[in-house]
């Protein structure tokens, strides 16, 4: 009589384990659809900065776009002036120039460089041992070593300011490139300077009129290409 209640007994404990333990092996089911859900907004999310960081010198790429309120620029020019390029040397027209005038930007007109500044450096490119007040705006080059120097009214590139080789007193040497620059003579009149700050400030007063043309703008900018590559040279 023992032996039937024991192995009824044995019998439901054995279901009993059984049960369970399928229980314990199903659940792991569910959690892959719950770690898919966070691994996708993990890659939206990390789109973004993968696209920011492969536009590192994105003010750079904005400059090489020649700003239609400023003087058109060839192939050449923009090569230089906007992708920071350098002409070579010995061919610019300005490097032996010693004529009395103003050297100006050929971007956007402002006024660089006197001629009483430059000097015989023979290194085959203008030099000039100063520039016109506030005219040059001075940054570290690509390079890491070298100054670049730019027109502070457009940013357009000018070449690399050297110190310390005692050509003249000033020890100082803007090396320039000439197709940066346009000369005029002494007693000609200076073109006017175009400023992108007074455009700016028109613009915005006339934020209504803007909004309006907004729609033929994008058309006019999208063909523009920027075809020439930044060398850190000069
Ligand atoms: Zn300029």
């Amino acid at each position: 009589m023992k032996y039937p209640i024991m192995a009824l007994l044995a019998a439901i404990l054995l279901m009993v384990g059984r049960y369970t333990y399928t229980v314990a092996v199903e659940p792991p089911k569910t959690p892959p659809a719950d770690t898919k859900a966070p691994k996708d907004s993990k890659d939206l999310k990390s789109e973004p900065a993968k696209t920011t960081k492969s536009k590192k010198p994105s003010s750079k790429s904005k400059k090489m776009v020649n700003d239609p309120i400023f003087n058109k620029l060839s192939l050449e020019e923009k090569r230089v002036i906007l992708g920071k390029g350098t002409e070579r040397a010995g061919i610019g027209k300005y490097t032996d120039l010693k004529a009395e005038g103003t050297y100006i930007c050929k971007q956007c007109n402002a006024p660089l460089y006197n001629s009483t500044s430059k000097f015989d450096s023979h290194c085959g490119w203008p030099s000039f041992d100063d520039e016109i007040k506030d005219a040059v705006k001075r940054e570290i080059d690509a390079d890491g070593m070298r100054i670049e120097i730019m027109c502070n009214n457009c940013e357009g590139h000018l070449g690399h300011v050297f110190h310390g080789e005692g050509y003249t007193e000033k020890n100082t040497r803007h090396c320039v490139n000439s197709i940066s620059m346009v000369f005029i003579a002494k007693g000609k009149e200076l073109p006017k300077v175009i400023k992108r700050d007074a455009e700016d400030e028109q613009e915005e007063s006339n934020d209504e009129a803007k909004a309006e043309k907004a729609d033929s703008k994008p058309a006019e900018e999208a063909p523009k290409k920027s075809d020439a590559p930044s060398k850190p040279a000069g």
